[in-house]
């Protein structure tokens, strides 16, 4: 199994989005990223897919505003830096179906990937209810509601692979799926994607600040059962949001 980090460039918003503070003029770099596994099995799987390349006129004011994009690098140029093409990706996994995980997936139009999406039944039956119930938030129906598409869902912990595992997480949206990697050189891999942003909600036990979280709780329960994941594994965590991490990943290139 190869994995690469894949970087798609950031979006810049106030630090307490990601983690609670009391400077509410603070700003910090919020990485986008995808993930690509190799796998021998499974063949190339994608996690994630990035930023829509018409995010200026697809995304609302108030999400420009709110995260502007500074920086954007489309999950097709990724792929081309190693070496594939969008038809070359036999399945993609979204974390969750937020703007900046589902907005690469229109590269995908007319591929085999496109018709093996997967996702948590929770989450995709929650990013319709709320579109169509006006308040999409950081749901965009026509990112992810594209033609030919086909969802498969999970409604539990799935194993793809004996060294690749699926969980879902009830903390950010109510489905987001996170993903346990046994790879050789860095060992067990546990991939939060936007349940925990960076080290510092991790370590510091800081929950993000806004309102992405109807309570608190769901960040603090969520963070116990990675902390105690990441025991019984003894596992590294690659963070949802974390700049420093997701850069020297991606600069490090694939790994096994
Ligand atoms: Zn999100």
């Amino acid at each position: 199994m190869k994995i690469s980090v894949l970087y798609l460039g950031r979006i810049e918003c106030r630090r307490d989005n990601l983690i609670q503070c009391s400077d509410l003029s603070q700003m910090i770099k919020s990485p986008i990223s995808a993930i690509l596994v190799q796998h021998p099995e499974l063949g190339n799987v994608l996690y994630d897919t990035g930023n829509s390349p018409f995010y200026a006129s697809e995304y609302s004011r108030h999400t420009l505003e709110t995260y502007p994009i500074p920086e954007f690098i489309s999950i097709e140029d990724a792929l081309k830096k190693k070496g594939l093409q969008t038809s070359d990706i036999d399945r993609i996994i979204l974390s969750h179906l937020h703007f900046d995980h589902v907005g690469g997936l229109k590269y995908f139009r007319g591929t085999k990937a496109i018709k093996n999406v997967l996702v948590s039944e929770a989450e995709l039956k929650n990013a319709y209810y709320q579109v169509m119930t006006g308040q999409g938030g950081a749901y965009v129906k026509s990112l992810f509601d594209l033609d030919g598409i086909e969802y498969k869902t999970i409604k539990e912990d799935t194993v793809l692979a004996e060294d690749m595992r699926l969980f879902i997480q009830q903390s950010h949206t109510p489905g987001l799926i996170g993903m346990m990697l046994k790879s050789r050189s860095k060992g067990n891999l546990l991939v939060t994607g936007d349940t925990i942003y960076t080290r510092e909600n991790y370590e510091k036990e800081l929950p993000p600040g806004g309102s992405i979280n109807k309570t608190q709780k769901e960040f603090f329960d969520n963070l116990a059962w990675i902390k105690k994941m990441e025991r019984q594994n003894s596992a590294a965590i690659i963070y949802g949001r974390d700049f420093d991490q997701i850069t020297d990943l991606n600069r490090e290139g694939s790994f096994e």
